[in-house]
């Protein structure tokens, strides 16, 4: 098959494997050299349904994985695949979470973004990075890429769940918080809910390190030209000069923390 990438076509692919990570996650693996970078994403199409953003949950050049969680229709209606059943992916868009060998990183995430810090942190394992893994779930069931992180070997795992059911009690930003005036951390990069990634890098910012997160806006095209992902006030495409930014730049995106905009631009308040 052609390796190159898809440019903005979408490829009809089959699900090759399924993995229930919890009642509302799966992980959909695709034989296909798509080579995406850590951070970057795709846009996969429900036929006749409807065609939506995901992040590159791993990808080895022969294979990649997705991991989605059950939220809305077009969610629910992809957990109605099966193995052997063919979805459309165009991509891999975007900008990518970038590491240096060398560096001491810290990953932070909740919810799905455990599957994006994942992919970074076999890719900075790679070059010799060392990584500090934190990411944080309501309860144990909902922590996502818990023992594939362990399996990875020499990564500092740190967790928490908001009942105490593993790991620290509370959020996870509070960890990362204590971590900072422990550890000399050169990066911190961040995917997850809007309001914890401005703590992560309000938290960064004050412990003087570099941080990079993954700004999630509503997109169709994927590739800067419907223009639904303009971002107030600077009106740039999140789908391009994102999904990942510097936290110097996320923060004077004046919608950033406060609302988000649907399907027709309607604001939506955190
Ligand atoms: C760059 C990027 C990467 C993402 N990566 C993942 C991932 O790895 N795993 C995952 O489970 N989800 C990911 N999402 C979110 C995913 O696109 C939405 O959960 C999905 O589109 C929900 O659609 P729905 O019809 O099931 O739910 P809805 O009820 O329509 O929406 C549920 C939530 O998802 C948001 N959403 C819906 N459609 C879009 C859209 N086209 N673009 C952006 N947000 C949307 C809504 O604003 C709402 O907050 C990502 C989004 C972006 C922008």
């Amino acid at each position: 098959m052609d390796v190159k990438n898809f440019d903005t076509r979408p490829v009809a692919l089959e699900i090759k494997k399924i993995v229930v990570e919890n009642e509302s996650t799966n992980t959909y693996i695709f034989e296909y050299p798509l080579n995406g970078k850590p951070g970057q994403f795709v846009m996969l199409w429900i036929p006749g349904f409807d065609e939506k953003p995901f992040s590159i949950a791993y990808d080895d050049g022969k294979k990649f994985w997705l991991t989605i969680c059950k939220v809305g229709p077009a969610t629910e209606e992809l957990f109605r695949f099966k193995v052997g059943d063919k979805v459309g992916i165009r991509g891999p868009f975007g900008t990518n979470y970038e590491v240096k060998k060398g560096e001491h990183i810290a990953v932070i995430s909740g919810g799905y973004g455990a599957a994006p810090m994942y992919f970074v942190t076999r890719e900075a394992l790679a070059k010799g990075v060392k990584v500090e893994f934190l990411t944080g779930a309501r309860n144990e069931d909902l922590l996502l890429y818990r023992e594939r992180v362990k399996g990875l070997g020499g990564v500092n795992l740190h967790l928490s769940t908001d009942d105490g059911s593993v790991g620290h009690k509370g959020y996870i930003t509070h960890v990362l918080e204590k971590l900072l005036k422990e550890k000399k951390i050169d990066k911190v990069f961040a995917c997850g809910p809007e309001l914890m990634m401005k703590a992560v890098g309000e938290i960064a910012e004050k412990a003087d390190v570099e941080c990079q997160m993954s700004v999630e806006k509503y997109m169709k095209c994927g590739f800067g030209v419907c223009g639904q992902c303009a971002v107030d006030d600077t009106g740039e495409l999140v789908c391009k000069k994102g999904p990942v930014m510097p936290w110097k730049y996320v923060k004077k995106l004046g919608e950033f923390g406060k609302y988000h905009r649907d399907a027709q631009g309607k604001k939506h308040y955190f």
